[in-house]
């Protein structure tokens, strides 16, 4: 995918010094705001949970499913940053539920800056599940933390199954890994436990859940660890 601010926030050895430095002090700003986020959301006992994936994992469809799912249990708002689609709000909104897009321009990845401004938009009641569908990469979106409650990685079966070893950063930012499109299981080549050891080999601790968000199957699992990050 196309990146086009990749210099101003992606390590590259080749650069020089004054880049790195750029780097370092965009991503200071951003870990003082995101901090700044994690006290408003703690404050008014609002979670907000961090999606991402690359483009097509299915993460407008499982978020679709799961307002509809959680619909009656507790409000949920959804933050929409993926630009893959600028219909992916529109989606959202039809299944019901409060959304604010946020224009990153030709942005490939949401900050804390803009999560803020976000938040202050959605002004989620106490209590809120925020729903945050981040820019479609495995890249950059781990490095910035927007001061959300949990990190969720989304990957399709329709994906390899060494995803987790191209993107070690991201699986080892994550809380948990939902692996999406089970349904079509077995019209793909994916392998489902080994998917869970490479994982597993970045980040011993990691949660993984296997859903279908298109059929339901799993998703209970699902609204299960939802409830849990009330705890
Ligand atoms: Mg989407
Ligand atoms: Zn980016």
């Amino acid at each position: 995918m196309h990146h086009s601010h990749t210099r101003s926030h992606v390590p590259d050895p080749a650069a020089g010094s004054e880049t790195i430095t750029l780097e370092r002090r965009v991503l200071a700003k951003n870990e003082a705001l995101a901090e700044r986020n994690r006290t408003w959301l703690a404050d008014r006992g609002v979670v907000a949970v961090n999606m991402m994936s690359s483009p097509g994992a299915g993460k407008t469809t499982l978020l679709e499913r799961t307002i509809r799912g959680l619909a009656g249990t507790r409000p949920v708002a959804v933050v929409e940053g993926d630009q893959e689609t600028l219909l992916d709000a529109q989606r959202i909104k039809r299944a019901g539920c409060a959304v604010v897009q946020v224009n990153t321009g030709a942005g490939c990845h949401l900050d804390a800056g803009m999560m803020a401004d976000a938040l202050t938009d959605l002004a989620p009641a106490p209590g809120t599940l925020v729903l945050v569908e981040n820019v479609g990469n495995l890249v950059c979106p781990a490095l910035f933390d927007l001061g959300e409650s949990s990190k969720v990685v989304v990957i399709s079966v329709t994906e390899g199954t060494d995803k987790p070893l191209k993107y070690p950063y991201m699986f080892a930012a994550a809380d948990l890994v939902v692996i999406n499109k089970t349904d079509l299981l077995p019209h793909v080549d994916f392998d489902v436990e080994r998917c869970e050891e490479y994982a597993r080999s970045v980040n011993p601790g990691l949660r993984l859940l296997s859903v279908s968000a298109t059929t339901g199957d799993g998703m209970d699992a699902w609204y299960d660890w939802v409830a849990r990050q009330y705890d």
